[in-house]
């Protein structure tokens, strides 16, 4: 068995969360060694839709590659959401904006900015096995294995987790694990040259209880991503063009693909339960999907995996530089990320159900498509820039109830068609 000298933090996972995870660390001073399952350095996530929520810009920014993103071709934009009652225009979100990036641009280019960092040590195909705990049952190490199948272990003062909801760490540390059922899966194609499409606008049909999605993307690319009930799996595999199709041509101002070219397989996904992850042992620490798996139906993996990485840093760094222990910082990062994120995790646990819209979001999502200012708050929940705070306050509801009761005394404006349409 081969000895590797102590390093400061052990990071397994070299995808979103890990990478930023590293990086943040390195600059503040702290060598980092990730270490990824994967045999290479650009590998990204195939199953993904890669919706960037406005959420995370802040986080992109201290990683120090907002503009890298755009160089890239990212697709700065806003979202027009289809429900029963017309469209909720996408509102201007002050200097907030999503952005769409494919995971194969999106993926190398953070991966190129860890290796890039001075005092970050990557090393690929290498497989999590074990943990190395010391007497006190402090976890001080972890044991991979090598891609001959030799076993390498390295030692660490913290052992973060950044490898995905199926977590190879939080499994083998017993860390408790929260599930909820999702009665949804997804299915998605890439398309180029499609007919009339804003490019900087991105399309959501909530079809109650379908969601259907249109993101232009790099490289002149467009997703069209279905999240159908489950009950449809079957279906799918069987004819996925033919059941795909029915349901994207007969979506009101829906993407017109006769005429474009489909560039990619239908990628299926039925593996989307949300987890929530507590409490990891001393010496540990999870971030990103690890942490916490969203329903994919709300676009926020890889902003909270971002997001997740840079407070995890801040709390932990200066312990780390001292050389104490990060066992209150972690766990004091656990609770912050929850009590920021758990409303909004419940209704999309809630959500994840496909049950019909339950009434008071039927009342906060019609005055949105009647009232400007209430589509702004639903589209500032939905970017998660205000989590539930403004969407659930008093007077949201009061607008909501006002805007309703005026649009049955036939006195609002028209329904928003115009945004969704160009
Ligand atoms: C269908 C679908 C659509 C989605 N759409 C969106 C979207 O539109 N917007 C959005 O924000 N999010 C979306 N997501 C979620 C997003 O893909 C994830 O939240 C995000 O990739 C999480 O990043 P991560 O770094 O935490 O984990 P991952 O990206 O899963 O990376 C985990 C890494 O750990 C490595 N690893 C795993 N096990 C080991 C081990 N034992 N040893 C060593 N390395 C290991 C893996 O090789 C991988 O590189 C979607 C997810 C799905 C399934």
């Amino acid at each position: 068995m081969k000895q590797q000298q102590a390093q400061g933090v052990v990071v397994v996972g070299a995808s979103i969360a890990g990478c930023a995870t590293a990086i943040l660390y390195a600059r503040r001073g702290i060598p980092v060694t990730v270490v990824d399952k994967r045999r290479s350095a650009d590998f990204h996530k195939p199953i993904c839709t890669h919706y960037i929520q406005p959420c995370s810009l802040p986080a992109w920014q201290e990683l120090g590659i907002y503009d890298a993103l755009a160089d890239a071709g990212a697709v700065r934009n806003t979202i027009a959401i289809y429900t029963r009652w017309g469209w909720i225009p996408n509102a201007a979100l002050g200097e907030a904006h999503a952005t769409n990036l494919r995971r194969q641009t999106l993926d190398p280019l953070l991966r190129a900015t860890m290796l890039a960092t001075p005092g970050v040590t990557y090393i690929d195909g290498h497989s999590l096995r074990e943990t190395v705990r010391n007497a006190a049952g402090t976890v001080v190490g972890a044991r991979f294995e090598t891609s001959s199948g030799e076993t390498r272990e390295l030692p660490c003062a913290l052992l973060v987790g950044a490898d995905g909801r199926e977590s190879t760490l939080a499994e083998i540390a017993a860390v408790p694990t929260r599930e909820w059922p999702n009665q949804r899966f997804s299915c998605f194609a890439f398309y180029r040259g499609i007919r009339n499409e804003a490019r900087d606008v991105s399309k959501m049909w909530m079809l109650d209880p379908y969601i259907a999605y249109q993101f232009p993307n790099d490289d002149d690319t467009t997703l069209i991503a279905l999240m159908p009930t489950k009950d449809r799996v079957e279906d799918f595999k069987a004819d996925r063009e033919r059941h795909f199709r029915a349901i994207v041509d007969a979506l009101p101002s829906g993407p017109d693909l006769n005429g474009a070219e489909r560039i990619s397989e239908f990628m299926i996904n039925t593996k989307n339960t949300m987890l929530l992850r507590e409490r990891a042992p001393a010496g540990v620490a999870l971030v990103g999907d690890a942490l916490m798996t969203t329903d994919p139906l709300h676009g926020f993996g890889i902003s909270w995996a971002a997001l997740s990485a840079s407070e995890l840093v801040a709390q932990t760094a200066p312990a780390l530089l001292a050389g104490r222990s990060t066992e209150r910082e972690v766990a004091a990062y656990e609770r912050a990320r929850r009590n920021e994120v758990w409303p909004h995790f419940k209704i999309m646990a809630e959500m994840a159900r496909a049950e019909p819209m339950p009434r008071a979001q039927q009342l906060l999502f019609s005055a949105a498509t009647r009232d400007d200012a209430m589509a702004g708050i639903v589209q500032r929940f939905l970017a998660g820039t205000t989590g539930t705070r403004e969407l659930l306050s008093p007077g949201t509801f009061a607008r909501a109830l006002s805007v309703t009761a005026r649009h049955w005394m036939g006195r609002n404006r028209a329904p928003a068609t115009a945004t969704a349409e160009t």
